[in-house]
């Protein structure tokens, strides 16, 4: 069995998902917007998919738009809102998430204006750096609750009261602070606030888009009247459901793994003592308790992790998305070259023990070690 510590790409199938799902990949296949019994059962288990949901998110089931993942909530959240305007002007956190960059260089080719705020060595943004970059015209800032790469963790709602103070929605991209950290929607302070199923034990190619009532957000996909006429296309029914049950698991199960994570995170944070020229990037408190991002200077970072990959610990260099190319966000906090390209995540999942760790941790130091010597 290989050490899994790449939980911020993506998660095992929660059993309990995994169970909420089975029937309707089988016999349970009506289509939710049917007339006959087996369509009406199909229709509330989405709808029950989305209270339980909402619970867990804190706000009410009507406010949850469910989608194809967070790069679909994201980028229906900043372009619909943007393409119901003139023009305007944009404020981001400059460590976003690509699902949140792409579209807003895509908008600023389009004429509007586009702030990324600069963050500090630790990726923090903070909310005095968004107050700067807010002017009368604003009308969107977004900003992540954690970072995927760093694991530092944004003041969000500080963050959100800037944002009201400007007149602007407020964006939240909680991907990875759902089973991770103490967030929803009212504590956000978000108006438009996204998530993904796959990173907290539920399928791939499921999220949502948290909309808060009286938020006017104009639709994404047009077709279908689905998703009360902003997201059209026929329900993912076992998606919905396996989401909420593995979002139920996650939420529930928060504090526990949060304790956990914290406990075992110097078991990684070790490595900065045995191994010359290996620096923690991110911070060191305001940080996901499950993340640990390691400079490696000197090291090719996407050898090491082929090479940890041959001895079943799979680790990402930077992010997964981005695998193989120079990280956007390790280069906005300023890292240098040798920084950036020595750059390891490990991102442990409520599964993860210390004898893993204590393996993963002396692959490392012997693939490092023999790089160097090579
Ligand atoms: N935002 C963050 C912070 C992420 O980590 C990810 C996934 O890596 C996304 C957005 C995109 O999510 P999805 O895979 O559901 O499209």
């Amino acid at each position: 069995m290989s050490i899994y510590l790449d939980h911020n790409a993506t998660t095992p199938l929660a059993p309990e998902a995994a169970r909420a799902m089975e029937p309707f990949g089988r016999d349970r296949f009506a289509n939710p917007s049917g007339l006959y019994p087996e369509a009406v059962a199909a229709r509330r288990a989405v709808s029950e998919a989305r209270e339980r949901l909402a619970a867990c998110l804190g706000c009410r089931a009507e406010e949850v738009l469910f989608n194809g993942g967070a790069t679909e909530g994201l980028n229906h959240a900043l372009l619909a809102t943007a393409l119901a305007r003139d023009g305007g002007h944009l404020v981001a956190g400059g460590v976003e998430h690509a699902a949140v960059r792409r579209p807003l260089e895509w908008l600023a080719r389009r004429g509007f204006q586009v702030t990324f705020v600069r963050p500090q060595r630790t990726g923090l943004v903070t909310a005095e750096a968004v107050a700067a970059a807010c002017r009368p015209e604003t009308f969107l800032v977004a900003l992540q609750a954690a970072n995927n790469e760093l694991g530092t963790v944004q003041p969000v709602a500080e963050v959100g009261t800037v944002a009201r103070r400007c007149g602007a929605l407020f964006l939240v991209d909680a991907v990875q602070a759902l089973g991770k950290l103490p967030l929803d929607m009212p504590t956000s302070g978000a108006d438009l606030l996204a998530v993904s199923a796959h990173k907290v034990g539920g399928p791939k190619g499921v999220g949502a888009l948290v909309v808060r009532t009286g938020v006017e957000l104009p639709a994404w996909l047009h077709g279908g009247g689905q998703e009360a006429g902003r997201r059209a296309g026929t329900e993912n029914v076992a998606g919905a459901v396996g989401f909420a049950a593995a979002a139920e698991v996650a939420v529930a199960n928060r504090e526990t793994w949060h304790r956990r994570w914290t406990a075992l995170r110097p078991e990684l944070l070790e490595l900065t003592r045995i191994l010359a020229d290996c620096r923690l990037n991110g911070h060191e408190t305001l940080t996901l308790p499950n993340t640990v991002s390691l400079a490696f200077r000197g090291i090719d970072a996407v050898e090491l992790t082929v090479r940890l990959g041959e001895r079943g610990v799979c680790v990402s260099p930077g992010a997964a998305c981005c695998a193989g190319e120079r990280s956007e966000i390790l280069a906005a906090i300023g890292l240098d070259e040798p920084a950036i390209a020595g750059t390891v995540r490990f991102s442990m999942g409520p599964d993860t023990a210390l004898t893993e760790l204590q393996r993963a941790r002396s692959a490392v130091v012997e693939v490092c070690r023999a790089l160097r010597r090579g």
